[in-house]
């Protein structure tokens, strides 16, 4: 950058305590949409991650004391003060990230605002287990108390998001936090710091701490006073994480990849069905890990189903992520771009048809823009079971269509994979979803729908795609230690 940019980049601090405190070193952060250096973040290690976990431990006698009722009020101020700046952490998001604002504006934003509104009722509602042995004279009851100061380590795609899907049940349960975000989305978590006090929590309840995954949250997982760890990011990532903790034996919730097939049967309803599936293989540019990569079409219904999923893809505008027309921004980096593409070349290189998209169809972008990571929604057929674009978790706006003739062949098929996080069943006979719904191994099975989520019920996947469940009584019961209590009379 030169000095006229450098001058106006955007330097962010960690949150320590209540304070923001600058770091002796900073990394670069860009704007995906236009491939710009804009703001700088703080290359926190471990240093910094004990001065965080430090002051967590001494905010969590307090907090940990005060009541459900008192925590839920600090959170329903938090909650109404982030949707005050809706706007603005929508427009933060998005520059950051990459993603469309009109994604940021009514997908990610009001998400973190439900989730702490969310934990502050659901709090609330909790009732422990009492068990009675008359002939022994005993009753016994469990009772629940915070575990201490929670690691919170998350991703780049749902930036905000995910980081408060974490944040909101660990302090509502009482306990204090030290986060890392991504080095590559840290934005609206540091706006999100500057609310805190004002809101009413306490300093050091909730730490900050900005950096890489190998310096910042690596100190963080193998840190002796941080008992546990809730981590959303890739299955490789995860391996590493459980193999650091492990001699600290922590309690993990690991919230990993996907790579989740969409189903659908000759009685669907495509009118549904196809946007629906465009939306649910593009949406965030494909970066959700509930994303479809694989459709399974049956056979009758093939060559009808991609001649209108394409025609309706290709609807999907490209460009620049503030334009609110906009349905496809930019990916999250250069290097995930070219990792993205390289995905499309290895399939043709195997005799795949790419349908639309990468390779195929022009991509117009704005003067400003053209340096911007961004690929077309890609439509890729006649791919192999067997194929890594069929295997591999790709993340990006690329999804593959293939025929099959039978339920028994298509669950085989669907579940032919290391990951387990997302299906979708398209089809008008009931039976038939319950059928396949059961036996499809997925954490989450949307039926004739995708992504309606009830935060009450437990979120996570099956194999490769984590280990533990996210939800009301599931984040209840990770984020809090029980204890069985007998009492003679
Ligand atoms: P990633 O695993 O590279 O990084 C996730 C986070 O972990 C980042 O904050 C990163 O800095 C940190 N990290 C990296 N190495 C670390 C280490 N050795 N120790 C501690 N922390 C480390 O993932 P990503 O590329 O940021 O995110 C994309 C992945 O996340 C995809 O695989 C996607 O499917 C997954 N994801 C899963 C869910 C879910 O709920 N299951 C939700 C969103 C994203």
């Amino acid at each position: 950058p030169t000095m006229a940019h450098s001058q106006a980049l955007l330097v962010l601090e960690n949150f320590i305590g209540g304070k923001f405190v600058p770091c002796s070193s900073y990394i670069d952060s860009y704007n995906p949409s236009t491939g710009d250096v804009y703001c700088r973040v703080p290359d926190s290690g471990k240093e910094e991650v004990e001065a965080a976990v430090k002051a967590a431990k001494d905010a969590f006698p307090v907090w940990s004391s005060k009541s459900p009722l008192e925590r839920s009020q600090i959170l329903n101020k938090l909650a109404d003060l982030i949707e005050h700046d809706l706007e603005e952490f929508a427009q933060a998001e998005s520059k950051d990230q990459g993603k469309t604002i009109t994604f940021a504006r009514t997908v990610d934003i009001p998400r973190a605002v439900h989730n702490f509104r969310f934990f502050a009722s659901s709090i609330l509602h909790h009732v422990t287990e009492c068990t009675e042995m008359p002939a022994m004279g005993c009753v016994h009851y469990t009772s629940r108390t915070p575990v201490g100061v929670a690691g919170l380590i998350s991703p780049w795609n749902l930036p905000l998001y995910l980081l408060t899907w974490k944040i909101a049940p660990a302090i509502a349960c009482g306990n204090t936090v030290v986060a890392k975000p991504s080095e590559m989305t840290s934005v609206t978590a540091w706006m999100m710091c500057k609310l805190l006090g004002k809101a009413g929590v306490p300093p050091g309840v909730v730490n900050v701490v900005f950096g890489t995954g190998v310096k910042a949250g690596e100190a963080l997982v193998c840190h002796p006073d941080v008992p546990l760890i809730s981590f959303t990011g890739s299955t490789l990532t995860a391996q590493r994480i459980t193999e650091r903790s492990a001699p600290h034996c922590k309690r993990l919730s690991l919230e990993l990849g996907g790579k989740n097939p969409a189903i659908i049967f000759d009685d669907a309803d495509l009118s549904q069905c196809i946007p629906t599936t465009v939306r649910s293989s593009f949406a965030n540019q494909g970066e959700i890990c509930l994303c479809t990569s694989r459709i399974f079409v049956q056979r009758g219904i093939y060559s009808e189903f991609l001649k209108r999923f394409v025609a309706e893809a290709k609807k999907w505008k490209t460009g620049n992520p503030s334009d609110p027309t906009v349905d496809v921004g930019a990916l999250i980096s250069k290097e995930h771009l070219e990792k993205v593409r390289n995905y499309v070349k290895k399939a043709q290189a195997e005799g795949a048809r790419v349908l639309c998209g990468e390779g195929v169809d022009p991509v117009a972008l704005p003067p400003g823009n053209q340096k911007g990571y961004f690929m077309l929604p890609t439509v890729i057929a006649e791919v192999k079971d067997e194929s890594c674009c069929m295997q591999e978790e790709i993340f990006g706006p690329v999804t593959c269509v293939v025929a099959f003739d039978t339920e028994e062949e298509v669950i085989k098929r669907a579940n032919s994979v290391k990951y387990g996080l997302a299906a979708t069943v398209w089809s008008s006979n009931v039976g038939r979803v319950h059928r396949v719904a059961h036996r499809l191994q997925s954490g989450l099975v949307w039926t004739n729908c995708w992504l309606v989520r009830d935060l009450n019920l437990p979120f996570g996947g099956m194999k490769a795609s984590g280990i533990g469940r996210e939800g009301a009584k599931d984040s209840y019961e990770f984020f809090t230690e029980v204890k069985t209590i007998t009492i003679k009379h």
